[in-house]
């Protein structure tokens, strides 16, 4: 007798294999039995004309507001996803000034795409640090693992106040607060700190999301905060991600090489498919594994959604646009 016996499903076990039809049996919370199985289960589950896969781990989501109110974190579970990590492309709810509420909200919106309205509704703030932050989703009940990264514009603001938000050059007494917050968020239990650079991304008013000019001291500032915890992945979306500037992926990379030797830690940068270059994924590949053997660890992080042009300043994001009245949305968005 299993505790659970999951029947007639096709197997896609994650190794690579063809898919196979089968059964499972998991006992004690672990796949006990793969095959055909007679013995019977505590529970059993038809899952005929279905596909049985480990659970997927999406490495780049943005539920950092959805996780307060979702435990569930719909969509992500019906498509199968059993971890997903967050705190991406240096957006983020922590740590937050009690003035500032608001206006990271706006920051997520303006990047993510994601409606203020129902973040403005749905979070509660009972945190003002990373670890505080921290500290309340440990209370609130999850149907998923989550994993969570000290977002660099959100750390800015914080630190730096205005100057921060609107993107003004950080001092050395900015950095040096801003590596010792990051370090905070990784002892923690962040698995990371994460900044954008790209100019696609912007806060709801059009602004630059905070760090996105940030030299290459504050960059390498984050990455000893990750080395000198001895733990800890740096992610960003690069400058010229989006084929905006095709001479700024190659400086890009050049950085990050820098600052990955140097600390000895991994750093992730997002990596879309360009129509008008359709062979400059396979560059960034080359170069990552040019700076493999130089003792730097470089993943690009190719993503599903293709690249899209730079938005003008004065167009709304599509999260915006979503309170445009019907007639004001475009005819493809009215269509669907
Ligand atoms: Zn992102």
């Amino acid at each position: 007798m299993h505790d659970l016996v999951i029947r007639n499903g096709t197997i896609v076990d994650g190794t690579g294999d063809t898919p196979y039809q089968g059964d499972i049996a998991i006992d004690d919370g672990r796949i006990s039995a793969i095959g055909r199985i007679e013995a019977e289960g505590r529970e059993t589950v038809d899952a005929t004309g279905q596909i049985i896969t480990p659970g997927f781990v999406d490495i780049h989501t943005h539920f950092d507001g959805q996780i307060t109110w979702d435990p569930l974190l719909t969509p992500s579970c019906w498509h199968g996803v059993t971890t997903v990590v967050m705190g991406n492309c240096g957006v983020g709810f922590a740590p937050a000034a009690p003035n500032r509420h608001e206006w990271l909200i706006g920051l997520m919106e303006g990047v993510e795409d994601i409606p203020g309205t129902a973040l403005s509704a749905g979070m509660q703030w009972n945190w003002e640090t990373f670890p505080e932050y921290l500290d309340y989703l440990d209370t609130l009940p999850k149907a998923l693992d989550v994993g969570t990264q000290v977002p660099h514009g959100a750390v800015r603001a914080y630190v730096m106040g205005e100057r921060g938000a609107s993107n003004e050059p950080a001092n050395p007494e900015d950095i040096l607060e801003m590596k010792k917050l990051v370090r905070e968020g990784i002892e923690a239990g962040a698995l990371g700190v994460s900044t954008s650079r790209t100019i696609v991304h912007r806060a709801i008013d059009g602004v630059n999301v905070p760090g996105t000019f940030a030299e290459e001291d504050e960059m390498m500032a984050f990455g000893e905060a990750l080395s000198e915890a001895g733990t800890g992945v740096f992610e960003l979306a690069p400058a010229g991600v989006t084929g905006d500037d095709m001479n700024l992926p190659d400086l890009e990379v050049a950085w990050m090489r820098r600052v990955s030797a140097a600390t000895g830690r991994p750093i992730t940068f997002a990596l879309v498919q360009l129509d008008a270059e359709p062979d400059h994924w396979k560059r960034m590949f080359d170069l990552s594994e040019e700076a493999a053997a130089e003792g730097a660890d470089l993943y690009p992080q190719v993503t599903a959604r293709a690249g899209r042009p730079a938005r003008p300043a004065d167009e709304p994001p599509l999260g915006k646009r979503a309170h445009l009245s019907r007639d004001q949305r475009p005819l493809q968005a009215r269509r669907r």
